[in-house]
């Protein structure tokens, strides 16, 4: 059996390994188009404060791990997928075959429609080469205007404040973090950043990004009328999956490349994973593009499985959860953190110590969490979401003190007799 799999991030990586384990006898090519040996995006912000080197974002340490797991990895792009005579196309010109082919190409910075976007000195930051860039440009003191204050933007906000730039946060939406956190979180993340000397400017948009004045590089002009100035500017407005080069090839796509619960595609003998695929969500059971390294991890190690065996247990969905860490303040967002139709809430709010507690039920089950400022809850929160325990009369004492998530989770989900007493 020929497995090939196409994109060298962590989808791609761990199903290559798990192939390996799971077909001794196949061969596994892995195809990726970055210069790099196989490295983790979410390092990058340990980077660019020097907490590693570039060697510290290589997902697998030793040079020769992969030879030696008979792993053949590729550099090269793949521009094109043939499905009727099961081949890629390579750009260097090569054709490779493949019996079974996983797409594992992650995805990539949209770039918004701003004029003056592609400005010298405006830069996503999503990969390695972009990493050294903004390191060139992020020194102590220069001004770095932020555009997109999401998951991805918050994460890079706090290495940028770690390098001493006077940093401002541009944000369409009225709040930070807006797809993870809601109007009470998303305030107290933005007090915090401010309190620590970061300017956030929420509910405002770049219209466009000009040639500085008065000694800058650049000026980002907003719809108030303000003009900031910047020697830097980061775009992090959001991800699109890298699936191009399937145009033509009758792909079932949305978002992403749409999968069933064994990572195929619509097309045979092509799965896909990671950032690129839109899979089944654990709690809505609805197909989504979670672009979140656990799930491409999830993704790859399932998808080999179903490759090289052909069957397994179907995949449950992945459960969305997000942990941010925004210049030391912590805080996760767990599957329908924004409630359900008919669904009961809870709330725990201490601002001044910057501590929030937010749970979602659906009848007695919870189905979603937000935390702020603490991160003891964080296993039994993602426990009793992917047990879809049911709470009985824990519910209710939970919708009177969320606090006592720990004592829920014993009572509820150890064997009956055992808990009796905490009930
Ligand atoms: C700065 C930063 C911080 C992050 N922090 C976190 C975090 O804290 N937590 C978290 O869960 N997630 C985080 N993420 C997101 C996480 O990195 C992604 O979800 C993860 O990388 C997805 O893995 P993947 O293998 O699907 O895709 P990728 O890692 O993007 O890998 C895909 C690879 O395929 C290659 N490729 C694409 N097209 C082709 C082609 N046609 N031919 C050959 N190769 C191709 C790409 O160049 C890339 O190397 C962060 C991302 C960034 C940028």
């Amino acid at each position: 059996m020929r497995h090939l799999i196409i994109g060298a991030g962590p989808a791609g990586v761990v199903a290559a390994e798990h192939l390996r384990k799971y077909d001794p006898d196949g061969t596994v090519t892995l195809i990726g188009e970055e210069p790099e040996p196989p490295y983790s995006r979410m390092a990058i912000p340990y980077l660019l404060v020097d907490r590693i080197d570039e060697r510290g974002t290589y997902l697998r340490k030793d040079p020769a791990h992969f030879a030696a797991l008979g792993i053949d990895v590729v550099q090269d792009r793949v521009t094109a997928v043939d499905t009727a005579a099961k081949a890629v196309t390579l750009a260097r010109g090569r054709t490779t075959p493949y019996d079974r082919l996983l797409i594992a190409t992650g995805a990539s910075p949209v770039v918004p429609p701003i004029p003056g976007v592609d400005r010298d000195g405006v830069h996503a930051c999503w990969t390695l080469e972009d990493a050294r860039r903004i390191a060139q440009r992020a020194r102590k003191g220069s001004s770095v205007v932020l555009i997109g204050a999401g998951f991805i933007g918050c994460i890079i906000l706090e290495a940028l404040a770690e390098r001493g730039v006077n940093l401002t946060v541009v944000e369409l939406e009225d709040r930070m973090v807006p797809r993870m956190l809601n109007r009470t979180a998303g305030g107290m993340v933005q007090r915090w950043c401010e309190n620590q000397g970061i300017s956030v400017r929420v509910g405002s948009r770049v219209t466009s990004i000009e040639a500085g004045t008065g000694g800058a590089l650049l000026g980002v002009h907003l719809d108030g009328g303000d003009e900031l100035p910047a020697d830097l500017v980061i775009r992090a407005t959001g991800v699109v999956p890298n699936a191009g080069f399937l145009a033509g090839s009758g792909v079932a796509t949305k978002r992403g490349l749409l999968v069933d619960e064994y990572l195929r595609t619509s097309l045979p003998d092509v799965y896909a994973a990671g950032d690129v695929a839109e899979s089944h969500d654990f709690t809505t059971g609805e197909l989504i593009v979670q672009a979140i390294q656990p799930t491409a991890v999830e993704h790859g190690r399932a998808a080999a499985l179903y490759m090289a065996r052909g069957h397994g247990h179907p995949q449950r969905g992945t459960l969305n959860m997000n942990v941010l860490d925004t210049h030391g303040l912590i805080s996760t967002s767990f599957g329908q953190w924004m409630g359900v139709d008919g669904g009961d809430s809870a709330e725990l709010l201490d601002a001044a110590d910057y501590r929030y507690v937010n749970l979602q039920f659906q009848d007695d089950v919870l189905v979603g969490a937000t935390t702020l400022g603490l991160t003891d809850h964080v296993g039994v929160i993602r426990g009793l979401i992917q047990s879809r325990t049911r709470l009985g009369p824990w519910k209710k004492k939970l919708l009177a003190d969320p606090a006592r998530l720990m004592e829920a989770y014993l009572a509820s989900t150890l064997p009956v007799g055992r808990n009796a007493y905490v009930i």
